[in-house]
């Protein structure tokens, strides 16, 4: 029997979908519905790599979205087995994927006061869809998951440990489910069991994290209470001096929310270049010289070279450091400026092989004499999401 499962990702105005062979990872299907909510929503999608673009109705939400999406998953003739949903915050209930029902929805609804924006869309895409599959199971996949083996003394902030226990205020962790896959084809490459397996896995992509996984085990991640800690991203801040937000609010006479925003929409790789939060137009800006690209290029790497030094010491058995993402998979030049730090550890990457793994080209990057490997490995969070969905069909 086919395994092909729908994985829907609901953001508060976009809805990417995709059906997923559980087994292999094939993507028969894959689309986006975007602008949901004004004038110009639409649905654009590939079926066995042809594109296709429909306009939904003026102002369509997610309702109408999912009902188009059913009728081009129905034309595909495929047969579903059941649906994953990606959920961003599971809190530290849920471990592992969860079959939905009514406490599932109820928890999803009360871990959005930690992720507002997310759960509160994550929910109301799962809500449509049992509407629209009745008869499959929904499968709820959290981004935090992967991180609850996280020990306290890397999970608790030093604050009134008070704020932990009756606010729930502490790391989470994100991009779960990409880690997790690259963890898994990572062991795959060395011919290790997962169990035996420990890197350093860099997520770049538009959202940056690193987490150090110690034999099969997630025992640190960058990303914190909310995905806006640690590394430096596209829009985002990543790490702060804490008493910068109180003090930006007074300074400039912003509210909270403001400045909310300007850490999370207006900082990062946009904010120090002053030009874009996109690595491809930075990279050519910094080859015609331009300053503001060159220094977001430069600080982007420098800091996430301290978080894999760092993560150094949670990783005693280090098999490899992973690059993944969008700008992890295809920007030779961060991967070469960020390992460039490591030299005095004895790692280096081999130029001609990091050249090559770009494009969809993966593989080792660290040179024959480096003391850990370095790999570039292609991330496919559909399908560990398909695949844990799988399970409950
Ligand atoms: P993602 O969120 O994983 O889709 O990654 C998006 C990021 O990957 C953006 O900053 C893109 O500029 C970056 N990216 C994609 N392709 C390339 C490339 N060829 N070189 C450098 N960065 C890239």
């Amino acid at each position: 029997m086919k395994k092909d499962v729908i994985v829907l990702n609901c953001g508060s105005s976009s809805v990417k979908f995709a059906i997923i062979n559980a087994e292999t990872g094939e993507a028969g299907l894959s689309g986006m519905a975007e602008s949901l909510g004004n004038q110009d929503a639409s649905l654009s999608y590939k079926i066995d790599g042809k594109k296709n673009t429909l306009a939904l109705p003026e102002k369509a939400g997610h309702t109408e979205a999912l009902n188009a999406i059913q009728s081009v998953i129905a034309q595909t003739g495929v047969v579903p087995i059941a649906i994953g949903h990606r959920v961003v915050h599971g809190g530290e209930k849920f471990k592992q994927a969860a079959l939905v029902d009514e406490t599932v929805l109820a928890a999803i609804e009360e871990y959005a006061s930690m992720a507002p924006l997310h759960n509160m869309a994550n929910l109301k895409g799962i809500t449509t869809a049992q509407k629209a599959y009745p008869n499959l199971p929904h499968v709820a996949v959290f981004d935090t998951s992967f991180f609850q083996t996280i020990p306290k003394k890397a999970f608790v902030y030093a604050l009134p440990m008070a704020l932990y226990k009756e606010h729930g205020i502490r790391r989470y962790g994100f991009h779960g489910t990409s880690h997790k896959f690259i963890l898994d084809s990572t062991a795959a490459q060395l011919n290790k069991s997962v169990e035996d397996t420990s890197i350093i896995s860099a997520h770049l992509g538009n959202g940056c994290s690193v987490s150090a996984i110690e034999k099969g085990q997630a025992v640190d991640t960058s990303l914190g209470f909310t995905p806006l800690e640690g590394l430096v991203m596209g829009t985002r801040c990543g790490d702060l001096d804490p008493s910068l937000p109180g003090t930006l609010q007074r300074k400039l006479g912003k509210t909270a929310e403001e400045i909310n925003d300007l850490l999370n929409k207006q900082s990062g790789l946009l904010g120090i270049s002053e030009l874009s939060n996109d690595c491809r137009t930075l990279e050519e800006a910094a080859l015609n010289g331009h300053e503001g690209a060159l220094l977001a290029i430069e600080i982007f790497c420098y800091r996430l070279a301290k978080y894999i030094s760092g993560y150094m010491i949670a990783v005693p058995t280090l098999d490899a450091i992973v690059f993944t993402g969008g700008i992890g998979e295809n920007s030779s030049l961060i991967r070469e400026t960020t390992m460039g730090y490591f030299k005095h550890f004895g790692v280096a990457i081999d130029e001609q092989r990091n050249l090559d793994a770009r494009f969809g080209n993966a593989g080792e990057i660290s040179a024959p004499s480096s003391s850990t490997k370095v790999l570039v490995v292609p991330t496919n969070e559909e399908w560990v999401i398909a695949a844990q969905a799988a399970q409950f069909a």
